[in-house]
């Protein structure tokens, strides 16, 4: 079997950095973040909104980025964006986990699924429906709120996905309204959590 050229594959990197998971289940856990260049789904409130473009970022060889995430000796390397599934994660994946690194994804699922993840969290938007290939895949689900209409999205969404899956409402950061409502609505649905972006509250990325 011939060996895949490391050298020769690439993603748009807009940075990694070291820091700790700050939401859901995996919150303040060691990680080390690969944030994928690129977005179509385009949230009015993204606090990303510098990632939606591929370009000017650079590329970067699944050999760097191996090496980056091995040096970084994390519990956890997520791969986040922008929206990752724009790319093919298949060979990202296999190489991090070749380093033996247990890898994550974060994803809207607006795209077709690929990749092989040891957690995957599906933080669906209404602005651009998730591709049906994300469903079977996901262990944790994470929907953003602004409004009442809101969480009967997250109810659609939560229909789709596994059983077994974490389920989870998030307050958007600059919505302080949101907060009220995710409270009673947990009050009154025992099957769904709270979330919160710690790293935000920390003043860290
Ligand atoms: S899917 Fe994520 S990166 Fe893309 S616009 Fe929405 S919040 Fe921003």
């Amino acid at each position: 079997m011939k060996a895949i050229a490391l050298t020769t594959i690439t993603y748009p990197i807009v940075e990694t950095f070291h820091s700790i998971q700050g939401e859901g289940v995996w919150m303040g856990v060691n990680a080390f973040f690969i944030r994928l260049a690129g977005c179509d789904v385009h949230c009015p409130w993204c606090d990303q909104k510098e990632s939606w473009p591929v370009q000017p970022y650079p590329q970067q060889s699944l050999e760097a980025l191996g090496e980056a995430a091995k040096r970084a000796n994390p519990a956890i390397v997520i791969i986040t964006g922008g929206e990752p599934l724009m790319h093919n994660l298949d060979p990202l994946t296999a190489q991090l986990r070749g380093l033996g690194l247990r890898v994550h994804l974060e994803t809207s699922g607006s795209h077709p699924f690929s990749g092989q993840f040891d957690w995957v969290t599906f933080s669906p938007k209404p602005f651009k429906l998730p591709h049906e290939s994300i469903y079977p895949q996901v262990d944790e689900l994470k929907v953003v709120i602004t409004s009442q209409e809101d969480l009967q999205w997250a109810e659609h969404q939560a229909a789709q996905v596994p059983l077994k899956t974490i389920k989870y409402l998030q307050p958007e950061w600059n919505t302080p309204e949101s907060q009220q409502l995710i409270f009673d609505y947990v009050l009154h649905h025992p099957d769904w959590r709270i979330s919160l972006q710690v790293h935000k509250f920390l003043g860290v990325s």
